[in-house]
């Protein structure tokens, strides 16, 4: 067992032992790129301090030769009084984590050491910079001192002397802030500030150990599941310094624009300064470009490598270097982060430069990112320019989107306010399940307070609605019905726009503009700017290498010709799940409401047959829409309530009749009929397969109008290919029972059209039971469609519409999931009966076509799991029809 890597000894590919920082530090250091040298200690080191509260006996050793071999080959030893040799303790897990430990710099000095460092650097204001920056983060990190404490301090030796930059402090202010600063760790830590450079060295690596288990990694572990069990690397690195004068700085740089993935020289540098500096923004950085006149040698080294880095990552990089009277160091790199548009395009401009080719590119993208540039947009170019709308702060990116309207501060006015006609944004505190009115009206959601998984971005994200939330600059002010942000008051009914992709506030309209994305997939990509046709070409590239290797086939939730027409330019195969309840809303709704008051047979068929032509034209107009491919037509799902009168409104009514003594047949029968159809639980009631059974006629009717529709379609030379679905069912006998009756009305429809047809018949596996009889029920399936928003209710035992607004948002901060079940789909638990239902139903039925419809079909993560059960393919709303073409591919890729 070896517990410490020197960094010549690992490489990028020993993240799991490393850590992403040890690993690529590695992977630099055997590329010859100059990276102060150091060791890891691993993972494992840490894992087995974690299980056992103690530090492995070995490695104690192990570090000591490590430094041993450090301090020879540096030629000074750690926190030697005359010429100390310093080292970062930084840590470093395979994912980077919010929570974890920060880094230490600076470690090996004390009070004797920092006058070895004075004399040695021949900076005495350097030496004492670099040692109260030590107990700061030593303190803060490794004691657990209050950080704001030392900062204060810091605020007040400036403010003593009337500067405004660290910078301005000399030697002499610097050596009093230490003595401050040792104060505070005795006072707060109830410690002093320890002098001996190995329990420095000690403490932090132990430190680090124990952040891997702070409540705030535990949770974002939990949510974002990532195991627990993974450990913490941490790496010794020795000290390179940017704070030793002018001659020196330090410094962040991308090998080429995150944000248009250009290629070209991107970056920040800040001199006379170290690495935490440029984050914290304590001073104003220069551009990247601005070194190539501060010191030309090591910018030329800076492109040089940067180079060395693309061609060898074959990606982008971010990289953190620091240049030391001169000379040039390498403190880390990384495949960067990007925007979504910026991803799109370089990994096409990776493929043309030859360093990838089209598998790979696929993997460089995803669905995620190609939703994101499918949203319409702001364009805030005029934002802030003091005459258009004004840019009033900041939160959390929760839903995506661009939204809208008049500032609200309750649900009642939101709700009333759309009522009428009016954009509303719902502005809240925090949003609770009372709000749901005013957030279903509203057009985007704001909060000033929580995260991704508050109350507000989850029930805006399960509506596909826009929020930001957590945007805690904002007061508001529910009370007065206002916010005030920084001193400026947005009263109700001012308008505000939010930005739910990158969750920027903003007072005043912003113009939307359509994605060009979506423009290019509708057929409508206008030659515009330049950037616009870049970004298309880019997605256009990635979509046909996706479509080329994806074995999932994509097919559209689509329930009219017009959503047909749409879903096929967005690339449809076919329509997977076509809902015939729509079929009978609107005016229809009268004929429903005879046919559910019918007593006699008679009435019944008289109400049915009236629906039958209305039908046959829906279908008619679908299947030309979608010639030559499936459509799977669903026969009617929903429990007959929702097609009658509100109970109340109707009892109202019933009831002022009765007063004016002139009550009307038709509402008393209607009142009756709603009494008799109202359930306490519709979703678990009389809908699907079941209403086929107890109403007579009325899945005939159904299956009579597609037959009808299919002959005709035919007759005109057409292709139709109807796919008739039965919902809910449980067991095999419903099927059979169904289906004979739907054969005898086909072969009705084929004697009197005289045209032959080929309609497939086949279920929804939605219920346990139906998953767990596949087998059985595949005798009479000619397909399945797994439908796993229902399959997810009734697995779960969760009502949909009640969880996601009342107890997800607990269950997702305690990590109990990571994200809604009904959003990706749950592998372990829907997910296994699904894989099983596959087996067992191909068993049966070797030739069975399997697809899914629930609204998984269209989620990233899901599509992968789809593809990787076997099935035939997905089936989503128009909209995720591009998302689920690519992940189909990568999947495949
Ligand atoms: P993070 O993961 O937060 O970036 P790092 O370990 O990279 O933490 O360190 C924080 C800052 O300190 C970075 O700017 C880094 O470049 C700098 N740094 C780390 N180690 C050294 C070192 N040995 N010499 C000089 N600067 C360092
Ligand atoms: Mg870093
Ligand atoms: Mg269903």
């Amino acid at each position: 067992q070896k517990y410490v890597y020197d960094f010549t000894e690992g490489n990028r590919d020993l993240k799991d032992l490393l850590g992403g920082k040890g690993a690529n530090l590695a992977e630099m250091t055997n590329l010859g790129l100059p990276v102060p040298p150091g060791f890891t200690i691993t993972t494992e080191a840490c894992k087995e301090y974690l299980a056992g509260g103690e530090e492995p006996a070995a490695l104690r050793d192990e570090v000591s030769a490590h430094l041993d071999a450090l301090e020879a080959a540096m030629g000074k030893k750690l926190g030697q009084a005359d010429d100390p040799l310093l080292v970062s303790v930084r840590s470093g897990a395979k994912f980077s984590m919010p929570g974890m430990m920060d880094t230490v710099l600076n470690i090996g000095l004390s009070d004797k050491s920092v006058q070895g460092l004075a004399k040695q650097s021949g900076d005495d204001r350097f030496a004492w910079d670099s040692y109260r920056r030590l107990i700061q983060m030593f303190g803060k990190t490794v004691l657990g001192v209050d950080g704001e404490l030392f900062e204060d301090a810091l605020e007040k030796a400036k403010t003593a002397k009337k500067v405004t930059v660290d910078t301005d402090l000399d030697a002499a202010d610097l050596k009093k802030l230490v003595t401050r600063f040792k104060k505070i760790v005795k006072t707060e830590a109830g410690r002093d500030f320890p002098q001996d450079p190995r329990e420095q060295m000690d403490l932090a690596v132990r430190a680090v150990f124990d952040s891997w288990n702070t409540d705030r990694a535990k949770l974002y572990r939990r949510q974002e599941r990532i195991p627990g069990d993974l450990g913490t690397a941490v790496n010794v690195c020795s000290m390179v310094f940017g704070n030793l004068g002018p001659d020196s700085g330090t410094g962040v740089a991308f090998t080429r624009d995150p944000a248009s993935g250009h290629q070209g020289v991107y970056g920040d540098y800040l001199q006379n300064a170290q690495g935490e500096d440029v984050v914290a923004g304590i001073r104003n950085t220069v551009p990247l470009a601005e070194l190539e006149s501060i010191d030309k040698n090591s910018y030329d080294q800076l492109m040089q490598i940067m180079e060395t880095l693309e061609t060898h990552y074959k990606d982008l990089c971010d990289i953190e270097f620091t240049i030391e009277r001169g000379q040039l160091w390498m403190l880390q790199t990384r495949v960067g982060k990007r925007t979504a548009g910026a991803a799109f395009r370089i990994a096409t401009q990776l493929v043309d430069q030859g360093l990838i080719g089209e598998a790979e590119a696929l993997q460089r993208v995803n669905g995620a990112q190609l939703a994101q540039l499918m949203f319409p947009r702001f364009d805030d170019e005029g934002a802030n320019d003091g005459k258009g709308p004004e840019l009033l702060g900041r939160g959390i990116a929760a839903s995506p989107g661009a939204a809208v309207g008049k500032a609200v501060f309750d649900s009642y006015t939101a709700v009333k306010w759309s009522r009428s006609g009016e954009k509303v944004i719902l502005i809240r505190r925090e949003t609770n399940p009372d709000d749901l009115d005013g957030m279903i009206a509203a057009e985007g959601i704001l909060t000033s307070r929580g995260g991704k998984t508050s109350h507000a971005a989850v029930v805006a994200r399960g509506m596909g609605k826009t929020c930001v939330c957590g945007a805690e600059d904002l007061e508001v002010d529910t009370k007065r019905r206002r916010m005030t942000v920084g001193g400026r008051v947005v009263e109700e009914g001012d308008v505000v726009s939010i930005d739910g992709s990158t969750g920027k506030v903003y007072l005043g309209e912003v113009p939307v503009v359509p994605s060009p994305v979506v423009e290019y997939f509708e057929g409508r990509m206008h030659a515009g700017a330049d950037e616009a046709d870049e970004l298309v070409g880019a997605v256009h590239r990635i979509m046909a290498y996706a479509d080329r290797v994806r074995r999932l086939r994509v097919r559209a939730n689509a329930d009219n010709a017009e959503d047909a027409l749409r879903a096929r330019r967005f690339g449809a195969q076919g329509i997977g799940l076509c809902r015939t309840e729509h079929m009978f809303l609107g005016e229809r709704r009268e004929m429903v409401e005879k046919l559910i008051l019918a007593d006699t047979d008679e009435e019944r068929e008289t109400a049915l047959s009236q629906l039958l032509p209305l039908q046959k034209t829906d279908f008619v107009e679908l299947f030309e829409a979608m010639d030559g491919l499936p459509v799977t037509v669903r026969l009617l799902d929903p429990p007959l309530h929702e097609f009658l009168p509100d109970i109340t409104e109707l009892s109202v009514r019933v009831a002022l009749a009765e007063s004016r003594k002139d009550s009307n047949e038709n509402d008393l029968r209607l009142l009756q009929a709603v009494h008799r159809l109202h359930e306490q639980n519709p979703m678990l009631g009389l809908r699907g397969v079941r209403l086929g059974l107890v109403i007579p006629g009325l899945f005939t009717m159904q299956v009579r109008a597609i037959a009808e529709a299919a002959a005709e379609r035919k007759a005109a030379k057409g292709d139709p290919r109807a796919e008739i679905m039965i919902p809910l069912v449980g067991t095999v006998q419903e099927l059979e029972i169904v289906r004979d009756e739907a054969e005898q009305v086909i072969a009705e429809v084929e004697a009197s059209t005289g045209v032959k047809l080929k309609l497939a018949l086949g279920t929804m596996i939605e219920l346990p039971r139906a998953a767990l009889t596949a087998g059985q029920i595949a005798e009479a399936a000619e397909f399945f469609s797994f439908g796993t928003n229902d399959l997810t209710q009734t697995v779960w035992g969760f009502s949909r519409d009640d969880v996601e607004a009342s107890f997800f948002t607990a269950y997702l901060e305690k990590g109990i999931f990571g994200v809604s079940p009904f959003e990706t789909i749950d592998k372990d638990g829907v997910g296994s009966l699904v894989r099983n239902a596959v087996r067992d139903g191909r068993a049966t039925r070797p030739d069975l076509k399997l697809g899914v419809c629930g609204e998984h079909g269209g989620d990233p993560e899901s599509v992968h799991f789809f593809h990787e059960v076997g099935l035939d393919y997905v089936s989503c709303s128009p909209f995720r029809i591009p998302v689920a073409r690519l992940e189909a591919g990568r999947a495949a890729a």
